[in-house]
């Protein structure tokens, strides 16, 4: 496999959160559910943090949601600055309702920062940054 370096600190692969990494290398969004009160359950944990439920179960989403909201980052300072992501700028940090319910920050990608509305529809895509760490982003879903 060819070496892959984003030169961006990168998520710890922790134990809950496994599965989650697992499914997004297959292109996969899953999300922890509550099997005692259906809540779900974002980011991945032990315990369900409406109802303390252990029973919780992973689920897959279908990937699809809307921009609740967003901001563009045209200016990166400190050590982000060394980093790549001043390759990257003007970037879209957004905040993602997804259709299922559950709120998930990320970054939309895929169209210009001018292009990025409140309400938009979008729908997920996996960056690789690592062998083992595929980001989940958002592009503009055209219907
Ligand atoms: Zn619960």
């Amino acid at each position: 496999m060819a070496e892959v370096d984003v030169g961006k600190p990168l998520p710890a692969i922790t134990s809950e959160a496994k599965p989650f990494w697992e499914a997004a290398a297959q292109n996969k969004l899953v999300m922890q559910r509550c099997r005692d009160c259906q809540a779900y359950v974002w980011t991945p944990r032990p315990a369900c943090y409406e109802c303390g439920s252990e029973r919780l179960e992973w689920q897959e989403l279908s990937g699809k949601g809307q921009v609740y909201s967003f901001t563009v980052i045209r200016q990166v300072v400190g050590r982000a600055a060394s980093m790549a992501f001043e390759k990257e700028i003007p970037y879209v940090i957004a905040w993602i309702d997804l259709d299922e319910g559950p709120r998930m920050i990320s970054n939309v990608v895929g169209c210009p920062v001018e292009d990025v509305k409140l309400g938009m529809t979008v729908s997920v895509v996996f960056e690789q940054q690592s062998p083992e760490v595929w980001l989940p982003k958002f592009k503009p879903l055209v219907s």
